[in-house]
C-alpha cells in the first residue's frame, strides 16, 4: 500500500457536495481507501481573479494503483463529475491533483509528483497540513513553506 495525497478543488454550482461526490468516489476504486479528509477550506480564485470562489480540500488515500492509473481514475472522476474546461485556470466543476505518491518523483509528460506548484499554494498547503503536519516536501516540513504564504487568502469553510 501507497499513502497519496490529492487535492480536490471546485469552483462551480454546489461545490461541497462536487468535492463530497469526487471523495466518495475516490473511496470506490480498487485497492484504495481514503484515509483522512481535511476541513473544506475556501479560497479566492488562483491564476484568474474573476471567478467565483474555489471550494478545496485534501485527503490521505492508501492504494496499490501506481501512480499513472491513479491520474487516469481521477481524470475519469473528473470527467463524471461533469468538468467543463474552457479555459486555463478557469470555473471547474472538479479538479484533481496528485500531490505526493509515497516519496516518489515523478517526472512523465502527463505526471508530475511531488505537484510542482504545491509548496507555492496556500489552499493546498493549508488543508494538506491539517492532515499530514509532519509530512516532509523535498525534505522541508509544510510549516517552512507555510511561513512564505498568505494565509488570510484561505478560510476554513464552518460546517
Ligand atoms: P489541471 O487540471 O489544469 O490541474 O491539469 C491537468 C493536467 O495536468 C493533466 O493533463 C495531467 O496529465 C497533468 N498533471 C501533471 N502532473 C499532475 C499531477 N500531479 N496531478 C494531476 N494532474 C497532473
Amino acid at each position: 500500500m501507497i499513502s497519496v495525497y490529492l487535492s480536490l478543488g471546485s469552483n462551480i454550482g454546489d461545490k461541497k457536495a462536487y468535492l463530497e461526490a469526487a471523495l466518495e468516489r475516490l473511496n470506490q476504486l480498487p485497492q484504495t481507501t481514503v484515509t483522512a479528509v481535511s476541513s473544506f477550506y475556501e479560497t479566492a480564485a488562483w491564476g484568474k481573479t474573476d471567478q467565483d470562489d474555489f471550494l478545496n480540500v485534501c485527503c490521505q488515500l492508501e492504494t496499490e494503483l501506481d501512480a499513472q492509473l491513479l491520474l487516469t481514475e481521477c481524470q475519469e472522476i473528473e470527467k463524471d463529475l461533469h468538468r467543463v474546461r474552457h479555459e486555463h485556470w478557469g470555473p471547474r466543476t472538479i479538479d484533481i491533483d496528485i500531490l505526493l505518491y509515497g516519496s516518489e518523483h515523478i517526472a512523465t509528460e502527463t505526471l508530475k509528483v511531488p505537484h510542482p506548484y504545491m509548496t507555492e499554494r496556500a489552499f493546498v498547503l493549508v488543508p494538506l497540513f491539517e492532515i499530514a503536519p509532519s509530512l516532509e516536501i523535498y525534505g522541508k516540513s509544510i510549516t517552512s513553506y507555510l511561513k512564505t504564504l498568505n494565509l488570510e487568502e484561505v478560510r476554513k469553510l464552518q460546517s
